[in-house]
């Protein structure tokens, strides 16, 4: 399971977060809808920690990191050991694709398993390619990005995201830098990874697939969950105002 607990984040003055609690149990989906700047992708990148948490605690499985502020309202340090071994067990799939264009598609793959699992090259490899097959693109592991279509690129950052064997999986729009037409491969290749019973967060505008394929939505609005339930309850059934005037707007 992943526990986020009274989560906080503030760029100087400016509070993003201001304490997010939620808890991801094993084989959750959980889709994150809310407008534009309401915290979504801070508290997403807070996770993995691409962005340090101003307070909160974040546990994952055994792993507990604790992030209080000391009397002068600083961050005690993370150490580098504790950054590596949290940020292995989490897979970020971003709006970008973020691949190494001068790598190719099966060594984009195999890079973290091997220098950061420490996986033997040869065993990396075999891996890469089940992944890759997985998500229908075995036929391009010697190509670069560059020459991907955009639903393909993700569907790699996908692969290379499950290489590192994670125990949550992190989607930040992971389609809405794509054309429309590439969209389906991507969210079919995110909707057997649900099946498959990942854990997974996922930041989307694509409001059926989440209703389809999440158990649980939350719907954050200025750094706070506004309303958090199913989707029979988020979409049908919202008690805010605000929820059901988004609701609306994005039918
Ligand atoms: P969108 O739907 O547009 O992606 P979002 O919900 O993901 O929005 P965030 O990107 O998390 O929103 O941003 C939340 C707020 O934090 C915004 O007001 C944004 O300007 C601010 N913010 C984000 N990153 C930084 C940063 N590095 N420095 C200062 N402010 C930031
Ligand atoms: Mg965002």
């Amino acid at each position: 399971a992943l526990d986020l607990q009274d989560i906080h984040k503030s760029y100087g003055s400016l509070a993003v977060l201001k304490g997010v609690s939620l808890t991801a149990y094993d084989g959750d989906v959980i889709s994150i809808l809310g407008s534009s700047g309401s915290g979504k992708s801070t508290l997403l990148r807070c996770i993995n920690l691409l962005e340090k948490p101003t307070q909160g605690n974040i546990i994952i499985g055994s792993e507990i990191l604790k992030l209080k502020p000391n009397k002068s309202g600083e961050l005690q340090a993370v150490s580098n050991q504790q950054l590596e071994s949290l940020r292995a067990r989490v897979g970020f799939v971003f709006q970008n694709f973020n691949l190494w264009p001068h790598k190719t598609i099966l060594q984009n793959i195999i890079e973290g398993p091997t220098q950061v699992l420490n996986i033997k090259k040869d065993q990396a490899i075999s891996d890469a390619e089940k992944l890759l097959d997985k998500v229908g693109l075995l036929d391009k592991k010697d190509a670069y990005p560059d020459n991907l279509s955009g639903g393909q690129r993700q569907r790699v950052a996908i692969a290379r995201a499950l290489a590192m064997q994670p125990r949550v999986l992190l989607f930040d729009e992971p389609t809405s830098a794509l054309d429309p037409e590439l969209v389906n491969e991507v969210l079919a290749v995110m909707r057997e990874l649900a099946e498959e019973g990942r854990t997974m967060l996922i930041v989307t505008h694509e409001m059926r697939f989440a209703r389809e394929v999440s158990n649980k939505v939350v719907f954050l609005h200025q750094g706070v969950i506004e309303e958090m339930g199913t989707p029979e309850q988020v979409f049908d059934n919202p008690t805010s105002e605000r929820v059901k005037d988004f609701m609306a707007s994005h039918r």
